[in-house]
């Protein structure tokens, strides 16, 4: 009877660690992407991230409509 009993902790001990090994993957963290910079448009002032928007002549601008609205106003 003893032996049964051993037996059966031995293997719910066992099922535990592989348990716990299969769910290893899942509790790594994820590494969140790095924050971009953000920057101002020239035109109306509206905060973007620098790698979207339209650059020329040294400024950024939130949109080529606005690009284009800048320089008409120069
Ligand atoms: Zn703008």
């Amino acid at each position: 009877m003893v032996k049964y009993l051993l037996v059966a902790i031995v293997a719910a001990l066992a099922i535990g660690l592989l348990r716990s090994r299969w769910r290893r993957p899942d509790r790594e963290p994820r590494q969140a992407p790095p924050p971009e910079d953000m920057v101002g448009c020239a035109h109306c002032g509206i905060h973007f991230p620098h790698g979207e928007g339209v650059a020329a002549g040294g400024h950024r601008f939130c949109s080529e409509a606005h690009r284009d609205q800048f320089r008409s106003s120069r």
